[in-house]
């Protein structure tokens, strides 16, 4: 794929469907780069009309992906929401202090038809004592990888398995600054949770938001330590979410040797970049570089997959629908979906829904089959090597690759 073949124009009524902006107080409302809605077909409801609650419900149970268990089912993208079916970067624990009730967050996924999440610790867990709930809010508190949200994560599944969703745990207490007993803890989770964990990650080798709560980045040394236990995720065929910032608004690309490095040296590892190298910290990197850097890296590994999360990159780069949605239709079979909530107590059902719905903007107006291989799953599906298929679209006859 070269990437004069993705930069295309769309046509007006989906750059502005796509460029427009909600009225949430969650979401940037500069109303940067709108097209007026008197140029948009009826049919499509610009941005600043969207919102989770007008969508309709999910007509789809998790039977409806397994191929041949409910007959006749075909997904109407006109008749049910656009919001994916996966989240691959979910946190169901925050940082510190207390988290949203499970059997809760489970009602949540069903009611929103969110039907496979990724169940992700968080890499960073701050110091028990300190009762932080948000690293930033805590600058000084230190936050280290750990087990402990892997553990809960791992009991609760455990205890109360749900029916209606599929969950993926995932190990998250690996240091990629400090690896070296990293596989010795794997067969301490093989032990304590048999066949249980079937992801890793987030892992983070650059997060510049955390500098201020004393975590240590990777170094090009400690990435080659890695290779252990890289050696037993690509035997188990277990995906890796990586956090690695690119740079920041004064070098775009700061940091972006560091997972040159990892592709080069792991290029047989399934290698998930979480937010595409974008962050809070770099928010006017140019979107024609950025999806430039990130095609040329798809093209070069084919192991390499991007995680579109976080609301912040929304707000950043919604504006870049012309650039953007091509390249993600373009690269269709290498996207996943995720919103990367943080489940903390205060926070309710209804925050997750809106964060839901923001971080599947762009889904909306995808082409069918990359809606389909995107928001429908089946990427996810490949990737996991799970006997799980995205349903038919109603208006196509046959789902293609
Ligand atoms: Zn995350």
């Amino acid at each position: 794929m070269v990437y004069q073949q993705i930069t295309r124009a769309l046509p007006a009524f989906l750059m502005s469907s796509v460029l427009g902006c909600a009225s949430s107080a969650a979401v940037d409302s500069s109303g940067a780069g709108d097209v007026v809605s008197s140029t948009l077909p009826p049919s499509v409801a610009p941005a600043s009309e969207l919102d989770w609650r007008k969508l309709p419900a999910p007509d789809h149970t998790l039977a409806h992906f397994r191929p041949g268990e409910v007959g006749d089912y075909c997904f109407d993208r006109a008749a049910q929401p656009y919001t994916a079916v996966v989240d691959s970067h979910f946190h169901p624990k925050p940082f510190g202090g207390p988290a949203m009730d499970a059997q809760h967050l489970w009602e949540t996924f069903d009611r929103l038809g969110v039907r496979f999440i990724n169940y992700f610790g968080i890499g960073q867990v701050l110091q028990l004592d300190a009762n932080c709930a948000y690293y930033l809010d805590c600058p000084g508190v230190s936050a280290t990888p750990s087990i402990k949200n892997d553990f809960v994560n791992g009991l609760e599944l455990a205890a109360h398995d749900p029916d209606k969703v599929h969950i993926t745990l995932s190990m998250t207490f690996i240091d990629l600054a400090q690896a070296e007993n990293a596989v010795e803890m794997i067969q301490l989770y093989d032990r304590e949770f048999p066949g249980m964990f079937s992801w890793s990650g987030e892992l983070n080798i650059m997060k510049q938001a955390l500098l201020g709560n004393n975590a240590e980045p990777a170094t090009i040394e400690s990435i080659d330590t890695w290779a252990p236990f890289m050696a037993v995720f690509r035997e188990r065929g277990i995906p890796v979410t990586l956090h690695s910032d690119l740079g920041n608004n004064a070098n775009p690309t700061e940091f972006l040797h560091l997972m040159d490095y990892v592709l080069e040296r792991y290029p047989d590892n399934k290698i998930v970049w979480a937010h595409m190298g974008l962050s809070k910290e770099l928010t006017t990197m140019s979107p024609a570089q950025h999806v430039r850097l990130m095609g040329e890296r798809l093209d070069a590994y084919p192991n390499l997959y991007l995680d579109i999360s976080w609301d912040v990159i929304y707000n950043s780069y919604h504006r870049w629908g012309e650039i953007f949605v091509p390249f993600f239709n373009a690269y269709s079979t290498r996207i996943l979906p995720g919103t990367d909530f943080v489940a903390a107590d205060y926070k309710t059902w209804e925050d997750y829904a809106r964060e839901l719905e923001v971080t599947s903007r762009a889904l909306r107006v995808l082409e069918d089959d990359a809606f389909r291989n995107i928001a429908l799953g089946q990427n996810y599906f490949e990737l996991m090597e799970i006997p799980y298929e995205a349903p038919a679209l109603c208006s196509v006859d046959e789902p293609s690759r």
